[in-house]
């Protein structure tokens, strides 16, 4: 059926054969789709006025004397406009990365250069946190990434690790062989999360402390895109956590990607 999207079942009969069942997903896709668009334009036009708040509360900001109450109110502002650009900026990556429409680009690393690469922005972002990060890298021979994507994907989860974990001084940062793919775990020692949460977590804007998690400068939508780029890379990602003894996320990545693959998913188009 041409320009029809199918999802595809499929289990062996006993006695041989085989059964498939098909679901028509074109009408889903479709106002999936538009829901994205609509997403990324409107944040891709918020943009530029949240550019100019930012700009001119923070020349406004001089403008008052230190002792000045209106450099507060001044100073909010600009917290708040440059907390909403950070939304924006997470809703684009969000919506490219689940559409497929960000294209990864693949090359062969050792897991050790990842490490590394990660503990260094670690190290830029939260030197002076007071947080002992330890890296462990057990894990051989190359895996296939894309190495900026990537680079996300440590950052989100290191971040959380020190924003809900940081009190537990330290976060362990690791690899290891797993059969013929790659582990990769962050493991922090912090208040860990309620279990009823864990299957939730990966979900935009889903929060276990929605307070904290503004507090803190969160937009909700870290863990979602960390899921959406592990999978276009034919990864898995999960979070385990026993509560008062911390959390640890991990992801698994297969050594080799497959080329020519479009956008990865499960769907077949017809
Ligand atoms: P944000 O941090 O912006 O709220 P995320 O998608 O990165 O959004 O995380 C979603 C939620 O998962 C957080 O609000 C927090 O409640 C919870 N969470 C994430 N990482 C941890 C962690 N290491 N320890 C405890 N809770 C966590």
């Amino acid at each position: 059926l041409p320009g029809r999207t199918f999802t595809a079942t499929t289990a062996p009969m006993p006695g041989g054969g085989a059964v498939a069942v098909l679901h028509d997903l074109t009408e889903t896709e479709r106002v999936e789709k538009t829901r994205r668009d609509f997403i990324a334009n409107v944040s891709h036009e918020l943009r530029t006025p949240l550019t100019s708040i930012q700009g001119y509360a923070e020349t406004l900001s001089e403008a008052f004397r230190e002792d000045d109450p209106a450099r507060e109110f001044v100073e909010i502002i600009r917290r708040n406009a440059q907390r909403m650009y950070r939304l924006t900026e997470d809703l684009l990556t969000l919506a490219r990365v689940e559409s497929g429409e960000q294209r990864m680009e693949f090359h062969a690393v050792t897991p050790g250069e990842l490490l590394a690469e990660a503990e260094l922005n670690f190290q830029d972002h939260h030197r002076g946190a007071g947080i002992e990060l330890s890296v462990m890298n057990t894990a051989q021979g190359e895996v296939e990434v894309d190495r900026d994507a990537l680079r996300q994907v440590f950052s989100n989860l290191l971040d959380n690790a020190v924003k809900y974990g940081g009190t537990g001084g330290k976060i362990l940062l690791g690899s290891r062989d797993v059969e013929d793919r790659v582990l990769f775990y962050i493991r922090d020692f912090g208040p860990g999360i309620p279990s009823e949460h864990l299957a939730r977590l990966f979900e935009r804007f889903y929060r276990v402390d929605k307070a904290r998690s503004v507090q803190s400068g969160g937009t909700g939508l870290g863990l979602a895109i960390a899921k959406h780029i592990v999978r276009a890379h034919g990864g898995e990602i999960r979070a385990e956590s026993e509560l008062n003894h911390g959390a640890v996320f991990s992801f698994i990545l297969p050594r080799k990607q497959l080329l020519f693959m479009p956008a990865r998913s499960n769907k077949t188009s017809a």
